[in-house]
């Protein structure tokens, strides 16, 4: 068997304990004689695991009360409908900060009237817009919500703090979820796409506060309203049985090495290496994102052409550096480090980096 150092973007690494503890497991869950994906999703066996995800997901993040947790399906993209569904009666605010948030607002221009809060368009997605740069954040009145990404994938920008404003406050957290610390309470909704840090795709985690549920459109299908999950426990059709499961054994991995504080730390370790490298290669290597803007998720660069941009990645597969490519959109490298990712792949990475422009410089 062999393993890689994945640098994916999502689908991505998921911790090696975890996949070989669900291996383990898959012909006989907790003494059933089934696999988890064998057993009905309303039974005994099945709800204990649910709950205790539940439970674990609320320590980690320190949930306050007054929240709700669901699992969905339908990824990302399906919650950038949903929550203009349910909360966009005139119109909302997006900050945008890249191919996300605008996908989002795209979304969200089917139900009402949208409108940029601030964005950083203008500067190639580069930088997270200063909560404290006067006029930057113009709210206009009547706002429904404002939304934001906390971490842009594609462009390599995270939030470092986030801002607060007097209307509810919704967040794509998809890409650095679990990541580390979050002041949920800051927060009116949380959702994120779980085939980044936490587990294969096809499951959604939503975190609702109750005051905001209050405020949903009522006048939707019920399968479009995040009340009905809230109201059947993520129960109200077939949940994605296989994706909670596995988010469960995650939250026990995250539990278990410290939880997200620890998480964090050692983000921000990873994160050091590959940076420094960017740093310490003149201009060799060009990262994207602002310093002050960095992700400790996304770490995204360019190099001169496009061509050697190809031959940077190429290279890198051949020494099982997989995934250093840009997205198809914006093109140059990148190299994501999720939770799972070691700290050993981001020397790799590193070192790798340092001969690669020693050779081409
Ligand atoms: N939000 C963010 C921040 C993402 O990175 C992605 C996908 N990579 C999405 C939303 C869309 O998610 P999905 O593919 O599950 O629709």
């Amino acid at each position: 068997m062999k393993r890689v150092y994945n640098f994916n973007a999502g689908p991505s690494a998921m911790p090696l304990e975890v996949l070989e503890e669900v291996q383990q497991e898959f012909l006989d869950f907790k003494g059933t004689g089934m696999s988890v994906v064998e057993i009905s999703h309303r039974s005994k066996a099945y709800q204990e695991m649910q709950d205790e995800t539940i439970a674990l997901m609320k320590k980690l993040l320190n949930i306050p009360e007054g929240y709700k947790i669901v699992f969905l399906q339908g990824g990302g993209s399906h919650q950038f409908l949903m929550v203009a569904m349910n909360f966009l009666k005139g119109k909302a605010g997006y900050i945008n900060t890249g191919v996300w948030s605008k996908k989002a607002k795209e979304a969200a221009a089917f139900y009402g009237d949208v409108y940029d809060v601030a964005t950083s368009a203008g500067d190639n997605f580069s930088f997270i817009p200063d909560m404290n740069e006067a006029g930057t954040f113009d709210i206009e009145p009547d706002t429904d919500y404002v939304y934001l990404t906390s971490n842009n994938t594609i462009h390599g920008t995270e939030w470092q703090t986030f801002p607060h404003f007097d209307v509810p406050l919704i967040a794509d957290m998809s890409s650095d979820f679990l990541a580390r610390p979050v002041d949920v309470a800051k927060f009116d909704l949380i959702y994120a796409g779980i085939q980044k840090n936490v587990g294969p795709a096809g499951a959604v985690v939503v975190i609702i506060k109750e005051e905001l549920l209050e405020k949903a459109n009522d006048a939707l299908p019920p399968y479009l309203q995040y009340k009905t999950f809230v109201d059947k426990d993520s129960t109200y059709n077939t949940p994605p049985v296989f994706c909670i499961y596995f988010i469960n054994k995650v939250l026990h991995w995250l539990d278990r090495n410290g939880g997200l504080e620890a998480m964090e730390a050692i983000n921000r370790k990873k994160a050091k290496i590959v940076y420094d490298a960017i740093d310490r290669s003149e201009g060799f290597y060009k990262g994207h994102a602002r310093e002050d803007s960095r992700s400790i998720m996304n770490v995204t660069f360019n190099l001169a052409t496009p061509e050697l941009e190809k031959e940077f990645a190429e290279a890198g597969t051949a020494q099982d550096l997989i995934g250093l490519k840009g997205h198809r959109s914006v093109g140059g490298c990148r190299a994501s480090i999720y939770n799972a990712v070691p700290l050993a792949a981001c020397e790799a990475l590193a070192k790798f980096m340092d001969e690669f422009r020693v050779l081409h410089q």
